[in-house]
């Protein structure tokens, strides 16, 4: 059996008992009530210049300080569980930061308000003085979400209330979907769960990825009651809270979230609208490589042509290393770093997490991956991707952390762009043969990012609106669902065989504090596609750009950022570049398939 590298965590932290660690969580501590302090002091500043600079000095230092100290023990706990979820100490220490993290949420309220209170003075010394002028957009979003807080009891009322109102919603729709499973074969008594249902969409054999999906549905039946109740519990919280906190709607705090304007989703949705056709034309063909006469919903990700070739993990390395090299020199000189450094996990284990991520630790200016490296094309994919997350962390790594926390917008740039260099790469080096599944494959993923996703804006967008008048039966969510489904797959599936209980499947909709999470991962996907047809154009040029872009990801709007590399992402003109990408692939696939079948 092969075995793959596994990470060392020993430049974070020697343990949970070291005595670095106890430090550490011991100055968070003193941080945060430091805050709260400076907080109270903001009432009796007086309009003296000076003093106020060495104020607000005081706040950006102790703010950069207590987010560095938090996520830095965060990961550290987090990385230590993902490995082995059972070890009692991690679960232990992550409680205990959690039990931390509201200090620092009382500390975040208590400041927002303080520089609320002095908002002209904060604007004045941004303008004037030089130590805080990279602070200006930062500074002021948090005096505008003044304007989106309650006071400071009930925004401590909703924080307790989180655990066991919101996210308990959430909760219970992880344990029912992670632990539902149903009888199999009748003969040997077999059972399977959910998730094991759900990757036989991979199967060939089509008999059996249908059985897979009808039982698929029947579970999520078993189950509507208390996931309906689940659905509309935490869609209900949403819409009181956003009320309270004077969003005009779900959508409205979405879009601050994701630090872009209406104007930008909009010219994102109407170029994702205008990409469904071409993939419908995918669609299309893949029904004719299969030799069906309609795509179900469980044949979207049916394999099709020769299955890919094997990796072992040093090949996958060398490849990597090269083509991000090929790029830009200094982003192959970090990956190898990284690889050399032991900062990926890549073996798979039991009790370790499924799929993979990236995670920073700010003190030691250091990242780690985590994966499951199974030899196949998509984990190499997965490793070049989360080293683009990486080598993002690596480029900000001397920025504050006021300037480092980019919105899930652009949290995608670099993974993308970095999964896209690797897939261009390796299809400049595939043999004929093995070119049709590499496309067919990317384009498979696209067609989760771009038309699914779009799909699940219809719906969430409509069961917001709803569910502001009533609760709705799982009988409705169903038909929204299948409505949300027909308008963007279109002819590309057959309509009496789609999947109405997806609203049961994703764990996204329950997520009290991040509405609509299902936009951003078009925008990472357009946005790095449109950034790699920008490349192809220019070259070389592009790389001094493309790594101010990525320093630059938490130091202004969206849209200034894209604005200062030379895009507008306000129009449509951008995006397309991203689905002009995106139909080479699908012109190419339909030759390939027609040559295929001949
Ligand atoms: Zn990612």
């Amino acid at each position: 059996m092969n075995t793959y590298p596994r990470w060392s965590l020993d430049t974070i932290y020697p343990g949970f008992s070291s005595d670095a660690f106890i430090d550490n969580m011991n100055l968070l501590q003193k941080t945060c009530e430091a805050v709260v302090i400076l907080a109270e002091d903001a009432a009796e500043l007086s309009e003296h210049p000076e003093e106020f600079t060495g104020w607000l000095k005081d706040v950006t230092g102790h703010l950069n300080m207590m987010n560095d100290l938090y996520e830095n023990l965060e990961a550290y706990a987090y990385s230590r569980f993902s490995v082995n979820t059972q070890l009692s100490e991690a679960i232990d220490g992550l409680n205990r930061i959690h039990t931390l993290a509201l200090g620092v949420k009382a500390a975040r309220v208590a400041i927002t308000n303080a520089l609320a209170m002095h908002e002209v003075q904060v604007q004045r010394l941004c303008a004037a003085d030089r130590q805080f002028e990279s602070y200006t957009f930062v500074l002021q979003e948090m005096i505008d979400d003044r304007q989106h807080l309650m006071s400071p009891e009930l925004e401590a009322l909703a924080a307790d209330l989180q655990r066991s109102g919101g996210s308990a919603w959430g909760r219970l729709q992880e344990s029912l979907s992670s632990t539902a499973s149903i009888l199999w074969h009748r003969d040997s008594g077999e059972y399977k769960s959910v998730i094991e249902l759900r990757s036989l969409a991979f199967h060939h054999d089509r008999a059996v990825r249908k059985r897979a999906w009808r039982k698929e549905l029947a579970v999520w039946k078993s189950l509507e009651i208390p996931l309906a109740a689940a659905l509309n519990g935490v869609k209900g919280f949403t819409l009181s809270l956003d009320e309270r906190r004077s969003y005009s709607s779900p959508l409205d705090h979405a879009l601050k979230q994701s630090r872009i304007t209406k104007k930008t989703l909009d010219a994102l949705i109407g170029v994702m609208e205008g990409a469904a056709p071409i993939l419908r034309t995918y669609l299309k063909k893949k029904a004719q490589l299969l030799g069906v006469e309609q795509l179900a919903f469980y044949d979207l990700f049916a394999p099709v042509g020769e299955t890919g070739s094997r990796w072992t993990f040093d090949e996958a390395r060398a490849f990597i290393i090269r083509q991000f090299t090929e790029f830009h020199t200094p982003m192959g000189e970090f990956a190898e770093r990284a690889f050399d450094l032991q900062w990926i996990d890549a073996q798979p284990d039991e009790g370790k997490v499924g799929g993979a991520y990236c995670i920073h630790f700010p003190l030691v200016k250091e990242s780690r991956v985590l994966c499951n490296f199974d030899g196949s094309f998509s984990s190499v994919s997965t490793v070049a991707h989360e080293l683009g997350h990486a080598y993002h962390g690596y480029v900000m790594k001397d920025l504050p952390a006021l300037r480092r926390a980019y919105p899930m917008t652009l949290a995608e740039t670099a993974s993308i762009f970095a999964e896209t260099i690797i897939f261009q790469g390796a299809l400049s080096d595939a043999p004929a043969g093995a070119r049709l599944s590499m496309i067919e494959s990317y384009l498979k993923d696209a067609t989760q990012t771009l038309v699914d996703i779009l799909s699940r804006f219809y719906f969430e967008q409509e069961l917001f609106a709803q569910r502001a008048e009533r609760e709705l039966t799982a009988e409705q969510l169903c038909e929204l669902m299948k409505e949300a489904q027909l308008r963007t797959y279109g002819d590309g599936l057959d309509p009496e065989q789609l999947h109405t209980y997806m609203w049961a499947v994703k764990g996204h909709y329950y997520d009290p504090e991040l509405a609509f999470y299902n936009y951003p991962y078009a925008f990472g996907q357009l946005f790095g596609m449109g950034l790699y047809s920008t490349y192809r154009r220019d070259g070389d040029a592009f790389c001094e750009n493309y790594v101010q872009l990525l320093t630059d990801t938490g130091s202004a709007s969206a849209e200034e950022v894209a604005s200062a590399a030379g895009f507008s992402i306000e129009t449509s003109e951008f995006w397309q570049g991203g689905v002009d990408l995106l139909t080479e692939y699908v012109e190419e696939f339909c030759i390939l398939a027609d040559a295929h079948m001949k």
